[in-house]
């Protein structure tokens, strides 16, 4: 018996194109998907009905063997399969696995939009959240539980407070809420993450232009909002009042769960950050407004540990 090789060699050696087409169909015929195909509706095929098919038989043969070679095909991200259609043989697509994995990924991307955060929250997954020994600290473990709680008992017409994670720089806050807003977009809920100090300087920006207040009403209406790095920079009051404070306002009457994470606990967002604004004038009143909100949307843990930015 020839090799599949040898077989092709010959015909690209010329001869006449008849016998290259028969010789093409003889691989056609030997391969093992066909011959399943052929066998399976033998009873349903005539000598005529294959003899049309012939072309259908030779693209299913030629797409899956650009395939295997990882060339281009008529239709990427789909495979061939042999079909009977009104009782003639025809090639059918099917998406591969690949192609719906990928879809599915992009589907669950779609369900977490971020604005201004690090690339890598696109990976972050409970499943991958540090939990060895040196990381279990009491803090992340609670903060781990917590998260998972939230995701597992998350419901829209039942409020469920967020989470206002506090902690050290690099503890892995901003992680974890990356995380939990992974694993909720795998039960088709929608999740916002905005990293906060980047997010104020383009609202100011977007202030000539008009485009502030869409953007904002586009944020706060987030199924489910987490709003990283809050106080990591000087606010102005009009971002605390009319941006934050617009946002969780909304958000408290709409019952709308809302995370937060901070360099900062909660006494000393308040107290140093929010009361304080950008041009040193003090203002408590205004300050423990925006704290009972935030405080009525999330519970507060604090996530203990060392720096995992060193850790590689
Ligand atoms: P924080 O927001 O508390 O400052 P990050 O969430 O940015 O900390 O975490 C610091 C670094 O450690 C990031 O680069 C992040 O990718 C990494 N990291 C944190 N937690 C984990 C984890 N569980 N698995 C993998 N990497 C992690
Ligand atoms: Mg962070």
């Amino acid at each position: 018996m020839q090799s599949l090789s040898q077989t092709i060699q010959k015909m690209m050696q010329g001869k006449s194109l008849a016998a290259n087409m028969h010789q093409m169909m003889k691989v056609v015929y030997a391969d093992p998907e066909v011959k399943t195909f052929l066998n399976q509706h033998r009873h349903q095929l005539t000598k005529e009905i294959i003899q049309r098919g012939r072309s259908k038989l030779y693209e299913f043969y030629h797409e899956k063997q650009l395939i295997r070679a990882g060339k281009a095909t008529v239709a990427p991200g789909y495979s061939p399969q042999l079909e009977l259609v009104a009782g003639q043989i025809d090639v059918t697509y099917v998406p591969t696995k690949q192609l719906l994995e990928r879809r599915q990924q992009e589907h669950l991307r779609q369900l977490v939009n971020s604005i201004n955060m690090p690339k890598f929250i696109r990976r972050a997954s409970f499943d991958d959240y540090y939990m060895d020994d040196q990381n279990a600290t009491a803090g992340r473990v609670a903060a781990f539980n917590a998260a998972n709680e939230f995701v597992k008992n998350y419901t829209p017409n039942h409020f469920q407070p967020g989470l206002y994670l506090t902690g050290s720089f690099g503890v892995g806050k901003t992680y974890l809420l990356a995380a939990t807003a992974n694993s909720l977009a795998k039960r088709e809920v929608a999740t916002t993450l905005v990293h906060f100090p980047s997010f104020a300087v383009e609202m100011k920006n977007s202030l000539h232009d008009g485009s502030a207040g869409e953007k904002i009403a586009a944020v706060k209406k987030s199924p489910v909002l987490m709003l990283d790095d809050i106080g990591a920079d000087a606010m102005s009051t009009w971002v605390r009042d009319d941006v934050l404070g617009i946002i969780l306002e909304y958000r408290m009457q709409e019952e709308l769960p809302t995370f937060f994470s901070s360099n900062f606990s909660m006494a000393e967002l308040e107290k140093q950050h929010l009361a304080i604004n950008n041009q040193g004038v003090v203002e408590p009143v205004k300050a423990a407004r925006i704290m009972e909100r935030i405080k009525f949307l999330s519970r507060e843990i604090l996530m203990n540990g060392k720096n995992l930015r060193q850790k590689g």
